[in-house]
């Protein structure tokens, strides 16, 4: 009989998990005519609230519930892959513990995967119910990275997707510090089918997200899947030489024609300021990288478990 495990980082979801578990049981009865056994695994992300007795007393009354519990707070990328490692059974779902990520939607993924299809993907084709100035750089930030990287990134995709065990092992095969999931999936290939649904409101608790968190979310998803900065800077680079360059023809030829008075104090000023600024950004978009590269080489585990509140 093969089985489904359905992955669920949390954090701080006291009040969300209740209401997740009676929402994904009365939505996959359906596995059953499949002869599909169902397993929920929920990865605690380092939570302060009652996360884990909540799941704990979800445990005693449902062997099917499990616990990954970290020592602190690692991040969701982090939960994810924590998640896909510890399933060890045929099909895989990611879903957010807030039901934003529908649990009546599993039944039509499944359809897709009896078409052949190694994971099904969602995307939200609304915003509405984000704040706007939010959706306004998501948006950017999705057309951006679609220039940026030859990975496929869709707008509005999410950590939603249902796998075949081909599709999980190779997502594990990437096992980068540095994880930036959403890119991983699209670099991995195999076909994959997309959903689209109506964005939903968080069911309860308050979002994990703050705006800066997103920003560094998405400077992460950049410099994982794309060197395209670095080109750029050079680029930039490459064209304040020859700018310099013609600025020196035009100094010499003044300074002949005309003598030398002496004048463009503001301007020289101007230039240079504004050259430093070119070379700080520059030079910062080298760092991003090499803090990159010093972090996947000094190879530390992904997260933490705390043994005890596993079950
Ligand atoms: N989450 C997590 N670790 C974090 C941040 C979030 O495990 O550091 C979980 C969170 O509990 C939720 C999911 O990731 O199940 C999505 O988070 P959230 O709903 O806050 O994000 P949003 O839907 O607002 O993008
Ligand atoms: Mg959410």
């Amino acid at each position: 009989m093969s089985e489904l495990t359905v992955i669920v980082p949390c954090m701080n979801e006291e009040e969300a998990i209740p209401l997740f578990y009676d929402e994904l049981i009365s939505k996959t009865e359906f596995l059953k005519g499949r002869g599909i056994g169902l397993n929920i695994l929920f990865i605690d992300d380092g939570s302060t609230d009652g996360t884990v007795s909540v799941v704990r007393s979800l445990h005693e009354k449902d062997e099917r519930v499990h616990l990954i519990s970290f020592s602190r707070n690692f991040g969701k990328e982090a939960a994810m892959y924590a998640g896909l490692k510890a399933a060890d059974t045929e099909y895989a779902v990611i879903m957010d513990a807030d039901l934003q990520d529908p649990p009546a939607l599993l039944e039509e993924m499944f359809s897709y995967i009896d078409q052949g299809y190694d994971s099904v993907a969602t995307r939200r084709v609304t915003r509405k119910g984000e704040p706007p100035i939010r959706s306004f750089f998501a948006r950017r930030f999705y057309k951006l990275m679609r220039k940026l990287s030859d990975t496929e990134i869709m707008d509005g995709a999410r950590d939603y997707r249902l796998m075949t065990r081909q599709y999980i092992d190779a997502v594990l095969a990437l096992s980068e510090y540095n994880r930036f999931t959403k890119g991983i999936f699209g670099w991995v290939g195999y076909e994959t089918k997309w959903i689209d649904f109506e964005n939903v409101d968080r069911s309860a608790g308050k979002t994990k997200w703050s705006f800066w968190k997103l920003v560094i979310y998405s400077i992460e998803g950049i410099t994982a899947f794309s060197t395209k900065p670095l080109v750029m800077s050079s680029l930039i680079g490459i064209f304040f030489c020859f700018l310099a360059f013609v600025m020196v023809v035009f100094i010499i030829v003044r300074r002949l024609v005309f003598g030398d008075p002496v004048a463009g104090w503001a301007s020289t000023v101007t230039i240079i300021v504004f050259l430093s600024g070119v070379q700080f950004f520059c030079t910062g978009i080298l760092g991003q990288y090499i803090a990159k590269a010093y972090l996947e080489v000094k190879n530390r585990p992904l997260y933490l478990k705390n043994e005890k509140n596993c079950f």
